[in-house]
């Protein structure tokens, strides 16, 4: 394990490969150090005595104490333990902790890789766990390029204009593969060791050369990371937690990029590719189910502050309005316990979660996520958009005008009430709160894609023999059981 400042040493020693503007940019930009700081944050957070050891586990593979988001489930309470630090990370840096996809790539590939050398006889899990015990004892943090530009959506990667559309192999050598493309929305690419590409989709026997997955450091030969960097809005006095953090999402160029077998975790098995993209979006979903309830819970907070600091919280319509986001919190809490209890262990070794609490967990939670601003819009009122800047607050002249009439609920400071106010406007109307909307929809998988994989993963026909055998209709089978069987596909 290693510090934060150690982690900022890695990030400082980096090649300049990142854009921002047509400019290439130094990593310590400060648009970027919001998002550097959280990522900073899983290793500050690992040692905090508050925490009770919840980032800290115990390596599988070689017995050492590792940071958890380094770590390969082994077991149910792995998974819950996972859920729980993520929620409570979540609260500490008031949304993404960003360091759950490298978890999530790591324990897809996992089991896809074994499952590939049972199936193909190759050594992509022996490249995997060389890769791991790196992650592990240099406790790096990783990024995991999944969604690809994707061209034209109903085409397929092989049917598109431009093949390049999906990242693919262009070339193998003796030594390594030649790989070209571009991957999309790569959240923290620019603050992380290793980039770790994998399929977006499954792919069919045409493409064999879409069914790729590898992992290279952020700033390799040919990588290009071309930026969008997201903050809070910075403060100039009114100092909070929540003003030092960000986020940065990359489309990240892959321009004929030489990746080392020993690098390679996926190349051409193409049944393995929808396997692996199914997995890295399962377990991304469990990890929203400990994300999302920080965040339904944090706007949930907002609320009932907005409530009483405008003194109205015993009002009949507040309090329905919190009973509905707290139902959503635990909900989405309680979708991720379920599906830990009722994970599996694969033959690799690897705990599964269980495929539809996972699903139906960030499927409420992209639901819900519009119902949740909108209640704390309404609750606050309109001076969540209108506040004037931070900056009238400490004039001469205007300063004590802002401090007088900015008073509601006469318990609570003025000060107080612009801190929570700031805060709710900072939440909802800024730059970063209209990302923010479009991230809790799309990020870790849009919902209908949840419903897809709802659909497809539930047994309907169990569900119609419980029905058959009320109406007196001849079924086969048992309607008795309620243990859900991993899906076919896993
Ligand atoms: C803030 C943010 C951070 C993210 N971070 C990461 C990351 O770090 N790594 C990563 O790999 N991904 C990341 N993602 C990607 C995320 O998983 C995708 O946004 C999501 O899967 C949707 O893909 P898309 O954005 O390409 O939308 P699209 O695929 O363009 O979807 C748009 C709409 O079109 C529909 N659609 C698409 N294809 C079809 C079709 N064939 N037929 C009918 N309808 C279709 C979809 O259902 C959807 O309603 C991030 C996304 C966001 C917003």
């Amino acid at each position: 394990m290693i510090t934060s400042d150690q982690y900022r040493e890695r990030m400082a020693k980096l090649k300049p490969n990142v854009y921002m503007g047509g400019k290439v940019v130094d990593r310590f930009d400060p648009k970027l150090l919001g998002g550097m700081n959280v990522m900073a944050m899983t290793y500050d957070l690992a040692y905090d005595p508050e925490l009770d050891g919840i980032g800290v586990t115990t390596s599988h593979l070689t017995g050492e104490r590792i940071n958890r988001f380094t770590h390969v489930h082994q077991s149910v309470e792995d998974l819950f333990s996972k859920q729980k630090m993520t929620r409570l990370y979540c609260q500490e840096v008031g949304g993404c902790i960003q360091r759950c996809m490298g978890i999530d790539s790591l324990n897809a590939l996992s089991v896809a890789t074994y499952d590939a050398d049972q199936k193909y006889g190759t050594k992509y899990n022996e490249n995997f766990i060389n890769f791991m015990k790196r992650v592990q004892s240099e406790d790096l943090s990783l990024n995991c390029a999944q969604t690809d530009v994707k061209g034209n959506r109903p085409k397929r990667p092989h049917e598109q204009a431009d093949p390049d559309l999906y990242l693919r192999v262009v070339e193998k050598r003796p030594d390594g593969i030649i790989v070209n493309g571009a991957k999309a929305h790569n959240s923290c690419s620019v603050y992380v060791d290793e980039i770790v590409a994998i399929p977006t989709r499954n792919m069919t026997a045409e493409e064999p050369d879409w069914a790729v997955a590898f992992a290279v450091p952020s700033d390799w030969e040919g990588v290009t990371l071309v930026n969008a960097a997201y903050s809070p809005p910075p403060r100039k006095k009114l100092e909070a937690p929540f003003n030092k953090t960000g986020i940065s999402h990359s489309i990240t160029v892959f321009d004929h990029v030489f990746v080392p077998w020993e690098r390679v975790f996926l190349c051409g098995e193409t049944d393995m590719a929808g396997k692996l993209a199914l997995l890295f979006a399962l377990y991304h979903r469990h990890s929203y189910t400990g994300c999302k309830a920080a965040v339904s819970e944090i706007f949930t907070g907002a609320t009932a502050l907005a409530a009483e600091y405008n003194g109205i919280a015993r009002a009949q319509h507040v309090r329905h309005k919190l009973a509905d986001m707290i139902q959503v919190v635990d909900l989405i809490y309680a979708a991720g316990i379920a599906a830990a209890v009722n994970s599996k262990k694969t033959p690799s070794g690897t705990q599964v979660p269980d495929t539809n609490y996972c699903n139906a967990g960030r499927m409420l939670a992209g639901d819900a996520i519009y119902h949740e601003f909108e209640s704390l819009a309404a609750i606050a009122g309109g001076l969540a958009a209108t506040l004037p800047p931070e900056g009238d607050f400490y004039d001469e002249k205007i300063g004590p005008y802002m401090e007088k009439y900015i008073m509601r609920n006469p318990d609570i400071s003025a000060e107080n009430q612009h801190r929570a106010f700031r805060l709710f406007q900072d939440m909802m109307a800024s730059t970063w709160g209209g990302h923010k909307l479009i991230d809790y929809l799309h990020g870790g998988g849009s919902p209908v894609i949840e419903k897809v994989a709802i659909y497809r993963d539930h047994n309907l026909e169990h569900s119609k023999d419980i029905v058959k055998k009320l109406a007196g209709i001849p079924f086969e089978g048992s309607s008795m059981n309620i243990d859900r069987e991993p899906p076919a596909w896993l």
